[in-house]
Formats: C-alpha cells, sequence, structure tokens
C-alpha cells in the first residue's frame, strides 16, 4: 500500500511531468473517440496493409496500391488530388477547412527482388525474382490511412475547425517525391507533419535523424566496335564508368569517416565482342549535411570528367534526387511519446513469438523474439547513416516522427526475411496501435493552439537559422519510367496472389 504522503507526491509528480506538454495525461473525449474508430477499424487497417504487400510494387509504378488508397480516402469525404507533382502514383487528400493545417505523409514502395510468402521462415518468394515489400511501407500506408480515416471523423463528429492533409509518397526507396512536393509548395500551408515508419520498437525520436543524400546516374557515350578485328576504332564506355569507380575509390581515401558513398553499374554493354557505347554508373552520395554531401558530388564530377577524358568518351549526369538530412521535432516526439505510453505495446501472441524466435534464429541474430516495451524518450537522436526524401520537408515544417511495431528486431530490411512479418498478425496489432497513436497526436494538435503554438517555437530554436535551400536543380523531373520495366515483367505473375477482399473503413 502506498502511504498518503508518498502518493500525494507522485501525484505532483505525475501532473508536472503531463504539464510539460501542455495537456493532461488523461486522453480527451477525442483521443478516446479516435480510439474507437481505429478500433473498429482493426480489420480493413490489416486488409488495406496486406493488399498492398501483395501488390509489391516498386518506386514510381505504385499504381494499384495508390488507387486503393485514393479509393478509400474519396470514400471517406477526402478531396483527392491524384499524380501530385506529375509523378502518377502521387497524391494529395484533404479534408476539413481552415486552420491549423495538419498533414501525414509516408511512402508505399517494395524493394527489388524481396519477394517473400508471409509467415514462412525459409526463403519462399510469390515469385521468384520478383520485388517484395522487405521493408513494410505497406504496414506505414495502412497506419497513415487508419489514422486519417480516424481523425477525419471526429473532425466532422465533433465540428472542429481544421485541415487535415494526406500524402502518398511514391518511390522512397529511391528518395524521390517529397522533395518535389516542397518544391511545388504542396507543404507551404502546413502547420505541422507527421511521418509514420515501421520497424521492431514503438518509438519516437527528434533532432537529426537521417543523412543527406544525392542520387545521380553518369551517362558515359563512346564508339561501339568489333572487340576483335577493329577495337582500336571502339571507345569504351564502360572502361569510363570502371575509372570512374576506381577514381572515386582512390577520392574515397581523403574523405570524412561520415561519407556514405555507394553504386551500381545498371549498363555496360550487351555482349563482349561488341565494345560498348554506353554505359551507366549510378551513385547515392551520402553525407551528414547537405553542403558536405554537395561538396562529394562536385568532386564525383571532375572524376567522371577525369575518366571520360582517359577513355575519349563523353558523359551527361541525370540526378535523380537530391534531400537534406530529415530531423524531428521535440515538441511532437513529446506528444507522440504521452500517446505510445497510453497506447502501450500491442500484447503478442505465443505464435507470434515463436514466429519471430523461428526467423532470428534461422537469420543467426539474437533470439530474443518480440520487443515487449515500448521505448522512453531520451535526449536527441543519434544520426543514422541512412536517408528519407522526407528530409527537405523536415527543415521547413515541424515534423512527428513515429515508429510502430510491425516487424521483427534484428532482420535487416531490403532482405527477403523483412518480408515474413509485413503482412501477418503481428505487423496487423502494430499497424493498429501505430494508427492510434498517430491519429491521437494529429488530434492534439487540432485541439491545443497552445501546444502547435510551442512546436513551431521549438522548431525554430532547432534549426538555429539554417535555411533550406533544395538540392535540386531548378528544373529537375521525377524519372517517371523509374522501375516500370521490372514492373511490367512481374505484375502479370503477381496477380495471381492479389487479395480479393478489400478494405472497408467505417
Ligand atoms: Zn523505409
Amino acid at each position: 500500500m502506498i502511504r498518503p504522503v508518498l502518493f500525494h507526491f507522485f501525484l505532483i509528480l505525475f501532473w508536472f511531468q503531463c504539464s510539460s506538454v501542455g495537456f493532461a495525461q488523461t486522453p480527451g473525449r477525442e483521443q478516446e473517440s479516435v480510439f474507437q474508430v481505429v478500433e473498429r477499424n482493426r480489420e480493413a487497417i490489416a486488409l488495406l496493409g496486406d493488399n498492398i504487400f501483395y501488390f509489391a510494387e516498386l518506386g514510381m509504378q505504385e499504381i494499384e496500391s495508390s488507387r486503393l488508397m485514393t479509393e478509400i480516402l474519396e470514400e471517406a469525404g477526402f478531396t483527392v488530388e491524384r499524380g501530385l507533382s506529375g509523378m502518377p502514383p502521387a497524391f494529395m487528400a484533404t479534408y476539413g477547412s481552415g486552420k491549423p493545417v495538419i498533414s501525414i505523409h509516408t511512402e508505399f514502395d517494395s524493394t527489388p527482388g524481396n519477394s517473400q510468402t508471409p509467415s514462412l521462415t525459409d526463403h519462399t518468394p510469390l515469385v521468384e525474382g520478383a520485388p517484395g515489400h522487405a521493408e513494410g511501407h505497406n504496414v506505414n500506408a495502412a497506419v497513415m490511412i487508419g489514422a486519417a480515416f480516424a481523425v477525419k471523423t471526429i473532425l466532422e463528429e465533433y465540428q472542429l475547425e481544421g485541415t487535415l492533409k494526406i500524402f502518398g509518397a511514391p518511390a522512397e526507396e529511391q528518395l524521390i517525391s517529397r522533395p518535389y512536393f516542397v518544391r511545388d509548395g504542396h507543404f507551404d500551408d502546413v502547420d505541422i507533419v507527421f511521418h509514420p515508419h515501421i520497424g521492431s520498437d514503438f518509438q519516437t525520436q527528434y533532432g537529426l535523424r537521417q543523412y543527406a543524400l544525392i542520387s545521380a546516374k553518369f551517362h558515359f557515350q563512346g564508339e561501339s566496335a568489333h572487340g576483335a578485328v577493329s577495337p582500336w576504332k571502339g571507345r569504351d564506355a564502360l572502361d569510363a564508368a570502371e575509372l570512374m569507380d576506381l577514381g572515386f575509390d582512390k577520392f574515397r581515401e581523403h574523405l570524412e569517416p561520415t561519407q556514405r558513398s555507394h553504386r551500381v553499374i545498371t549498363s555496360g554493354g550487351v555482349q563482349p565482342n561488341v565494345i560498348p557505347d554506353n554505359a551507366t554508373i549510378w551513385w547515392f552520395f551520402r553525407e551528414s549535411t547537405a553542403e558536405k554531401v554537395s561538396a562529394i558530388f562536385e568532386r564525383a564530377k571532375e572524376i567522371a570528367q577525369g575518366a571520360a577524358l582517359m577513355t575519349q568518351t563523353t558523359f551527361t549526369v541525370e540526378i535523380m534526387s537530391a534531400v537534406w538530412p530529415s530531423r524531428a521535432n521535440q515538441t511532437a516526439a513529446e506528444v507522440i511519446q504521452k500517446n505510445i505510453e497510453q497506447v502501450g505495446m500491442p500484447k503478442w501472441s505465443l505464435e507470434e513469438q515463436r514466429l519471430a524466435r523461428e526467423l532470428q534464429i534461422k537469420r543467426e541474430v539474437d533470439p530474443v523474439g518480440l520487443v515487449t516495451q515500448t521505448s522512453s524518450l531520451s535526449g536527441p537522436s543519434r544520426q543514422s547513416t541512412s536517408a528519407n526524401d522526407s528530409g527537405d520537408l523536415t527543415w521547413l515544417v515541424p515534423t512527428g516522427r513515429l515508429t510502430f511495431p510491425s516487424n521483427i528486431p534484428g532482420i535487416a530490411a531490403h532482405h527477403w526475411a523483412a518480408g515474413v512479418a509485413p503482412a501477418t498478425s503481428l505487423a496487423h496489432k502494430g499497424a493498429v496501435a501505430g494508427a492510434k497513436v498517430l491519429a491521437a497526436s494529429v488530434m492534439d494538435f487540432f485541439t491545443d493552439a497552445q501546444l502547435l503554438s510551442k512546436a513551431k517555437a521549438t522548431f525554430k530554436e532547432e534549426i538555429a537559422g539554417i535555411e533550406f535551400k533544395s538540392l535540386l536543380p531548378a528544373d529537375q523531373q521525377p524519372p517517371l519510367n523509374l522501375n516500370q520495366e521490372i514492373m511490367d515483367r512481374f505484375r502479370p505473375l503477381l496477380r495471381k496472389d492479389y487479395l480479393e477482399e478489400k478494405p472497408r473503413f467505417r
């Protein structure tokens, strides 16, 4: 039994903690109501994530996924703009009017060659060689739509003022869409944004989270010739691509250890006796700041110039995308954290824990099973070397980033094993918990103007006068044919596994 004095002490402590984010810990009527709406849509949220899992669409080809999401939003009363910023799968869905304007955005693309049958812990592709959801972005979409539906329902029910904007952001894996949304002004009137992403933890962070990245293809042009009869007539574009690669490796020694850069040669000839007259080497340059990554990119262009001189070829540079490092706002993180604690970790079944351990054992990682405790919020996050195309946006609008628990700890993304969980009951439970936290956090900002002012004030301090300037060239267009050939090949084969049952939100 707690003694009365001690009890009062805890009560004061409790009040003090709650007042630090400006409202009571007990959920208000709007919070309670959003939880109820998410709860009654458990099945729809699960089905939406699963439908998108089986579409398994690569970046910029997320046509079926986008269609399903926009149909749901339209039916729910949102005004939908498709083909946002000229990208067919991109969309913006708006509900309500006036201030504040609160946004949720997320990605929903798959990864190449990662096809996997859910729940099976050995490599069992649905379609051999096909793309698969090996980062669980299918669940991101389910969480976003689940939360959007709940928030919209409550805004309507309580006749609340404000606008909810939902963004479907294609091709995250190639860092494409959100820098273009920013450039086209789609976030100009937005007061605060939220970005849900799958993980194995239930957590949020603030501070600098990820890296800056420039994605660029270097296309070398040479002259083809018979490799045996008249090689002296040829100018080998593949040689140029290889020399650029070698040159960059020499340059690497003199770079700060913070950099991360990697490449693939996406074309380099057809057969050995025809000297390749064109070759393409595609680079991702990464550094901790926009300034540092720009400096690396400038040197890479000089290295390409050197490779072209050595091989008497020419080259062009095609920038695919360029983003600033992503960051998150402390006030938004505190609100998300409060809601994570309110909702709590899903209760995993023995079967879900067994699946997790079995996969962990087979993948030779710690067989710890699923995470059972929510994470605490402590200090600014450690900057990860990964990147996300929402980076630019996070320097313009305060951003809340939510990681929800729908995956298995220790299983790295972009490997078929990361596709075992995202269409199973454990992913469904994590998605429902994530949608509740996301919806409640959005509602907190719709119902508390002071909280929004606080987020804006802390955001101003956080960016400390750093002025955002897009790394994208002004006339840059998004690469719309990205992954088209691969999807044209695999889509007909993937169709056999499409789910017949479609989600119904109510
Ligand atoms: Zn991701």
